[in-house]
């Protein structure tokens, strides 16, 4: 068992003669036995956060430690890890039995009896005793994927890394897995960091959710930390289906001015003292439908069964509101929408900065 602290972790590449920063001084830690859902958009440097800690990658700055140990320097043979791919690198030619236990077999420190052991455990667990026999190709994607983790488990390590472990299976099939991934690991409590680009999937597995962009790490927190305190605008976009509405506003005393007719006096104008312009953010279910609110014109309404999704146009501005399954106004007709002041999300306009604590 093992807290994993990531203290000012950098590491660059160089492409030609431009170097990309990747991850940018990340400061990060994981709590011994842990679920931590590393999140971001392609491309903001998750995978060689995940690679760095495995040792797969050298930092170019930085240090990691596992516990006590600081294992900056050790060879990936060296940490004790176990990483899980996207694609399940499975060996063809080898059965499940001998996938699971190959990792087993390389090393001096198990013989054949404890292997058997071990992997007959595994797959029990797993739910695939029955596969044992199998090689890779009879196998559908979910069974080959219980495979790739059950290589990972038996070899009971003091960390497991996923890097988007799910992506391949189709939509049930992965809420599914999500809920038997959840579970085993509790079950083992391994301190685990879990890399995906979906923030549904970070919200619904997560014991935390660490926020990156672009190399950096925007907030760390439990689902609803991100979701009702975002840190800033980025991350308040990025959790959240559908999307939250976001727009600029002039600030003059008390009162916001937008596009169409966006007009709203704030009762508590303390957050926006000293701005002339601000960004303002609305999640579509704090928006209501009322008699003698803010004008927007419908342009389509879907049906959810329990719900419906109301999007409407603002002068330019696109807006999102879940409304009641009972109310379907026409595309092309004017509604009027209010909100809670207290549902309001402000941000600064050059930095993104969240402007108040919601409450
Ligand atoms: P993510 O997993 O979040 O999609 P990555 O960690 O794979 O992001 O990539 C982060 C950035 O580093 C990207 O700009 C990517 O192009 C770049 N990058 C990743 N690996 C390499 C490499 N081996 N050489 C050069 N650039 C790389
Ligand atoms: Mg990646």
């Amino acid at each position: 068992m093992a807290e994993i602290t990531l203290d000012t972790v950098r590491k660059e590449f160089r492409d030609n003669s431009r170097t990309i920063v990747a991850v940018n001084d990340l400061d990060l830690t994981i709590r011994d036995g842990e679920f931590l859902v590393l999140v971001g958009p392609s491309g903001c440097g998750k995978t060689t956060t995940l690679r760095s800690v495995a040792g797969l990658e050298e930092v170019t700055s930085g240090t990691i430690t596992f516990g006590d140990e600081d294992v900056t320097d050790l060879r990936a043979r060296d940490r004790d890890v176990a990483m899980v791919f996207q694609n399940y690198a499975l060996y063809p030619h080898m059965n499940v039995e001998r996938n699971i236990g190959f990792g087993l077999r390389l090393s001096t420190d198990f013989d054949s009896q404890e292997i058997t052991r071990r992997v007959e455990d595994t797959a029990e667990m797993l739910g695939i005793e029955d596969l044992l026999g199998k090689k890779p190709k009879a196998l559908s994607g979910g069974q080959q994927q219980r495979v790739a983790l059950g290589r990972a488990i038996v070899r009971d390590p003091e960390v497991f890394l996923m890097d988007e472990p799910l992506s391949n299976l189709d939509a049930k099939l992965r809420a599914q897995m999500r809920t038997e991934l959840q579970e085993l690991q509790h079950e083992l409590d391994v301190t685990t960091v879990y890399v995906t680009h979906d923030q549904t999937e970070a919200m619904a597995m997560g014991d935390r959710i660490a926020i990156m962009n672009d190399g950096e790490l925007q907030q760390v927190g439990t689902a609803e930390e991100v979701y009702r305190t975002p840190n800033n605008e980025f991350v308040a976009n990025f959790i959240g289906s559908p999307s939250i509405n976001l727009l600029t506003a002039t600030v003059e005393n008390d009162r916001l001015t937008g596009p169409g007719g966006f007009s709203y006096e704030l009762s508590d104008p303390a957050p926006v003292e000293g701005y002339d312009r601000v960004r303002v953010g609305i999640r579509p279910e704090d928006m209501t439908l009322v008699e003698d609110g803010i004008d927007a014109s419908v342009t389509v309404v879907e049906q959810m069964g329990n719900e419906n999704f109301c999007y409407m146009e603002m002068g330019e501005v696109d807006l999102t509101a879940r409304i009641d399954a009972s109310l379907r106004p026409s595309p092309g007709e004017t509604v009027e929408f209010g909100f809670e002041e207290t549902a309001l999300y402000l941000f600064d306009p050059e930095t993104g900065e969240s402007l108040k604590t919601m409450t």
